[in-house]
């Protein structure tokens, strides 16, 4: 009866194999193949986008983007501290530095409001670029999370990076599926970009894709993301990365992208089924579904309005679920000791609180049902 339940783990029941045996016997097991074109492809229609390039993994794709965009050093990058390191990394990989801000209690993205204060109190408009008061640095882009698979609320976002001039580039890890107010994610920032890791909703089994509507940029993407290169006798224009897919990940990525729709679906119907079951308890609250927004349900479990989540997250354990908190803020991580950042009470607060619960594609119904009687025995 014990037996452990996964908490996300890939759904590989499709033509994942068979593509996977078409790379071996054509040879085409490297970074050049039909099965990258046509992983692109599939993000671009997947995500309204004109354009978009296949990279080695979210952090490589949100790295480039970034540098695409002329982040450099010294730079400062706006993100939200409720985020997964790799969001901050990408920053300090160009020679950057972030910039922490708090999000909204209600969505758990990045506060536009925030946002916009904190840039009229401590930053100074030169005429052509924002300046931090405190050191001098430019801030040189925006980076929106969307938590969980859900977007920010990018309209008020963009409001304020158009006032100042600044690119959005969106950490859209885990949203693939989502949409904001009825719009796709391409139309939302500048570039976005979404990782395929193995827990991500679908997987290449790593990797990850940079996409927009601005093809000269994403060129500009896919130059990078291969070593620059001008010319066939290894000529090199710029300093580039070694950040593409292979086709190996990317036979993986189009059979998972195949079956996308089927794959949210499930997200949403195992979010529902929690958000349902624990309607009745009263120490929870559901994971935010801001009007905004569709989300594309990464992750689903119950945010502990009070208490400690350590004691929940143990006992669950003990009885075979394997219950986690989720994201610790950048602020609070080591190697961003002493980082810029503002007041994060809800990001605080919100780290505090949320329990993720088993929510891969594949559960079966009786397993989640099983993780909701657990649930329920122990907070009522
Ligand atoms: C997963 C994730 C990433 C990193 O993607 P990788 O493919 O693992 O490099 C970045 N940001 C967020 C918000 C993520 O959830």
């Amino acid at each position: 009866m014990n037996t452990q339940i996964p908490i996300a783990v890939p759904n590989i029941s499709g033509n994942e194999a068979d593509y996977l045996m078409e790379c071996v016997r054509t040879g085409f097991v490297s970074s050049v193949g039909p099965f990258v074109n046509r992983f692109e492809d599939l993000v671009a229609k997947a995500t309204g986008a004109a354009s978009a390039v296949a990279t080695s993994s979210g952090t490589t794709g949100l790295h480039l983007a970034l540098t695409a965009l002329g982040v450099t050093f010294n730079d400062i990058v706006i993100i939200p501290s409720f985020t997964f390191i790799a969001s901050a990394n990408a920053v300090s990989h160009c020679g950057a530095q972030p910039w922490c801000l708090d999000i909204d209690a209600e969505s758990w993205c990045l506060s536009p409001s925030k946002l916009r204060q904190t840039i009229s109190e401590e930053c100074i408009w030169d005429g052509e670029r924002l300046l931090h008061r405190g050191s001098g640095r430019r801030i040189a882009a925006i980076m929106p999370v969307y938590t969980l698979g859900t977007p920010a609320d990018m309209n008020a976002i963009a409001e304020v990076a158009s006032l100042y001039r600044l690119p959005i580039i969106a950490d859209a890890a885990a949203a693939i599926g989502a949409t904001y107010q009825s719009r796709p994610l391409a139309e939302l920032a500048d570039l976005s970009v979404i990782s395929f890791n193995g827990n991500k909703t679908l997987t290449a089994g790593g990797g990850g894709a940079v996409f927009g509507n601005n093809r000269s940029l994403l060129e500009l993407v896919r130059h990078l993301s291969t070593t620059a290169r001008s010319g066939e006798d290894y000529d090199h224009d710029m300093i580039g990365f070694n950040y593409r897919m292979t086709n190996l990940q990317a036979a993986v990525g189009c059979a998972q992208l195949e079956r996308l729709d089927e794959f949210i679906l499930a997200k949403r119907e195992i979010r529902t089924r929690y958000d349902e079951a624990f309607a009745s308890l009263s120490s929870v609250h559901k994971f935010p579904q801001p009007d905004w927004a569709n989300s594309a349900c990464w992750l689903s479990g119950f945010f502990l309005t009070k208490g400690d989540t350590k004691n929940i997250i143990c006992s669950l354990r003990e009885q075979g679920i394997p219950a986690r908190s989720f994201w610790k803020p950048i602020h609070m991580q080591t190697p961003y000791n002493g980082i810029l950042c503002g007041d994060m009470a809800n990001t605080e607060r919100t780290w505090k609180g949320v329990v993720v619960l088993p929510c891969s594609t594949n559960i079966p119904l009786e397993d989640q049902k099983r993780v909701i009687l657990i649930v329920k025995a122990l907070l009522t």
